[in-house]
């Protein structure tokens, strides 16, 4: 091996650049790690953790009423404090930080806080330092980083990386976009008393999960006072005294107070050096890698949402882990993708493991679906008004579970508790097989023992 400083050098501290970097080190290499913000990256700093922290104070206002229902008062004077939510969670975002930063020097690794760009593909440039530093093998983990549709007016919207650290909560916002992100920030702004719409271009929010679940959902939403903008964007954006003026395609202005972009996300390529070192990207500008994260350098791997392979953190963390299992410890591990469960944070929640129905179709050709739209025992004791919705895809010839999808309280815990059986190819005869959990909402997944008959499809 030639005399490198390292062995790797990771540039990017988030969930699979850590992972991979706390790994290798334990096995014996040396390794340095850059990051230009705050250890633990997207998941840690401005997504999963600090969105699930906003979710929790969302969800109270709903709560409320549930107590209202089972009997509880006095909430006439119920107040949320945005400062003092903002304060809490970023003392806790610091501290989990922290924890990662603990982790890594625990594990030998060197931290470097700085913005790293390649030179060639053995040596890194550490911004503002002064410094370079060579490397044997290199891991890029930068993540992505929110894109912004362009068109007059755009520069006066936000992000989901500003959302967490608006100094005041707005009376009114439009949360543009029809994935995840968005459907979790209009639950967030509304539960929180936002008056809010979610602008969408598309004809239904959650492009890619099963139609059925998007459909529900989008009903759910609308019952929790989010107003739903379909197959309409943005023309213009006005900015005038009252507020931020949506001029969209279908003719309506709204004016809000605060414009959010979830409108996707790019790898955050941009100024990392990847043409000095000859890596590849594709026609998104994702890091083209093969099955074990290396690049179309030798000595180059990449892993996370920069390869915009699944972009979720466990993803992140397991490709991260599979690379130094690779590279470190002489066992080629390739991670397999397949049946990873999604939960969207909305309000009420889905979980989703597995093929959509359409999806499933089109790959297995004839399937078995199997569905139950109920009012949970919660809401029926004092009327309200939640549905939940559970379906099975199930391959007809083999009956083998293909997708399974939940929408309502606590969907994506019982999700991840299917995912278990549904990757290690259960069938729908070993799933009813299983005793129900009696009184719960996810029996229902167990005891739905009728197909359901399309009146396109016939039996569908
Ligand atoms: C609002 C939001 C909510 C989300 N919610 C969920 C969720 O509920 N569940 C889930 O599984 N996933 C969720 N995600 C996705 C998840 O955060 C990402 O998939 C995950 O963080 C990707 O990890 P990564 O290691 O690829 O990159 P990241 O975690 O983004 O880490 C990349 C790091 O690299 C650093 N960096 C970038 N360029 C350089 C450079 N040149 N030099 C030095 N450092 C650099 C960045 O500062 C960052 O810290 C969410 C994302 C967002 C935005």
């Amino acid at each position: 091996m030639a005399d490198y400083d390292y062995d790797l050098f990771v540039i990017g501290a988030g969930s699979g650049g850590v992972r991979a970097a706390r790994l290798s080190a334990m096995s014996g290499a040396r390794v340095g790690v850059a990051e230009e913000h705050l250890v633990g990256g997207t998941c840690v700093i401005r997504g999963c953790i600090p969105k699930k922290f906003m979710v929790y104070a969302s969800e109270v206002a709903h709560q409320v009423q549930v107590a209202k229902g089972y009997g509880w008062s006095g909430f006439e004077n119920v107040r949320f404090d945005w400062k003092t939510f903002l304060e809490k969670k970023d003392v806790e975002i610091a501290r989990l930080s922290g924890i990662y930063v603990r982790n890594l020097s625990n594990a030998g690794a060197d931290l470097v806080h700085a913005r790293a760009e390649l030179k060639d593909a053995h040596t890194v440039e550490l911004i503002g330092k002064n410094q370079q530093v060579t490397a044997d093998k290199i891991l890029i983990a930068v993540g992505g980083w929110p894109q912004v549709p362009e068109f007059p007016g755009s520069e006066h919207g936000i992000t989901s990386n500003e959302a967490f650290h608006l100094e005041k909560l707005p009376k009114s916002v439009m949360v543009v976009g029809g994935g995840y992100i968005a459907v979790e920030f209009a639950g967030i702004f509304a539960g929180l008393g936002v008056e809010t719409t979610l602008v969408y271009r598309g004809p239904n929010i959650l492009r890619g999960f099963d139609d059925d679940i998007r459909s529900h959902l989008g009903g759910e939403l609308e019952k929790r006072g989010i107003r739903l903008v379909l197959a309409a964007q943005h023309e213009k954006i006005e900015k005038t005294s009252e507020g931020l003026v949506s001029h969209l395609t279908n003719g309506l202005k709204p004016t809000t107070e605060v414009v959010m972009f979830a409108t996707g996300r790019s790898p955050k390529v941009t100024g990392l050096g990847l043409d000095k070192a000859g890596v590849e990207l594709n026609a998104e500008g994702a890091i083209v890698v093969d099955d074990y994260s290396k690049t179309s350098v030798d000595n180059i791997y990449a892993v996370g949402d920069v390869t915009d392979r699944i972009n979720l953190t466990p993803v992140a963390i397991r490709e991260g882990a599979a690379f130094a299992e690779t590279v470190f410890r002489n066992n080629p591990t390739a991670y397999d993708h397949a049946c990873v469960p999604i939960a969207v944070f909305s309000q009420p929640p889905v979980g989703s493991v597995g093929y959509a129905e359409a999806e499933a179709r089109k790959k297995f050709g004839q399937v078995d679906i199997y569905k139950s739209t109920f009012r949970p025992l919660k809401q029926t004791f004092f009327g309200g008004e939640d549905r939940t919705m559970m379906k099975l895809v199930v391959e007809a010839k083999t009956q083998k579970i293909l997708g399974c999808h939940v929408v309502g309280d606590d969907a994506p815990e019982m999700i991840q508790m299917a995912a278990i059986a549904i990757k290690m190819g259960v069938t729908k005869q070993q799933w009813d097989n299983t005793t129900a959990l009696h009184p719960t909402a996810a029996e229902e997944l167990v005891t739905m023992r009728e197909k359901f008959v399309s009146p396109d499809l016939g039996v569908a």
